[in-house]
């Protein structure tokens, strides 16, 4: 029974640049057919007011997607909590007890339905971010063997390469220490 029961969705609103709850509202166009067509769904940030645009995943900051991340695993865990509840409850109950709450009046409430904030895109994110950060590390060792490479065969006292009209240990010797 929806009706009964404001459904809130937890979305992220680009203009408060946060999760905020959105509300959908279905609005029938008066002034035409009255089909299904008519039928519009619109999602409004119960905050700023601004209508649901497709947000990106991208774009939302990676310590905002983690807490809704967060917040989707705990929801998740409390409705499996109360699905275990209310079978444990129901297997207990008499049949006309059972029957009986068939046609009781269900709860009138507010439901709050948390958004998977895409762990799969999170791990994408973070493997994509370590593989950058290990690739840069070889590109800069690499440089520095290249930049290493003709000084290799310097004595300590032999003038340095780089015009510095400096001895070699004097000069660059120290910068190359940890490649010799
Ligand atoms: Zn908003
Ligand atoms: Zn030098």
């Amino acid at each position: 029974m929806p009706d009964f029961k404001t459904i809130m969705y937890r979305h992220w609103c680009t203009k408060c640049q946060d999760w905020e709850f959105f509300k959908i509202e279905k609005i029938v166009v008066i002034d035409s057919v009255p089909d299904e067509n008519a039928k519009t769904k619109r999602w409004v940030c119960t905050e700023c007011g601004t209508e649901h645009v497709d947000v990106m995943l991208k774009d939302i900051p990676k310590e905002k997607l983690a807490e809704q991340r967060q917040r989707y695993i705990k929801s998740k865990e409390e409705k499996m909590i109360k699905a275990y509840k209310s079978f444990f409850q129901s297997s207990q109950q008499s049949q006309m007890e059972q029957f009986i709450h068939m046609f009781s009046e269900p709860e009138i409430g507010i439901e709050i339905v948390e958004a998977d904030a895409g762990q799969k895109y999170i791990d994408e994110e973070n493997q994509r971010i370590r593989t950058e950060e290990r690739e840069k590390r070889i590109a800069e060792r690499n440089q520095r063997l290249a930049d290493y490479a003709p000084y290799r065969k310097l004595g300590r006292n032999d003038k340095c390469l780089c015009g510095s009209d400096k001895k070699y240990k004097k000069c660059c010797q120290p910068k190359f220490q940890d490649l010799e």
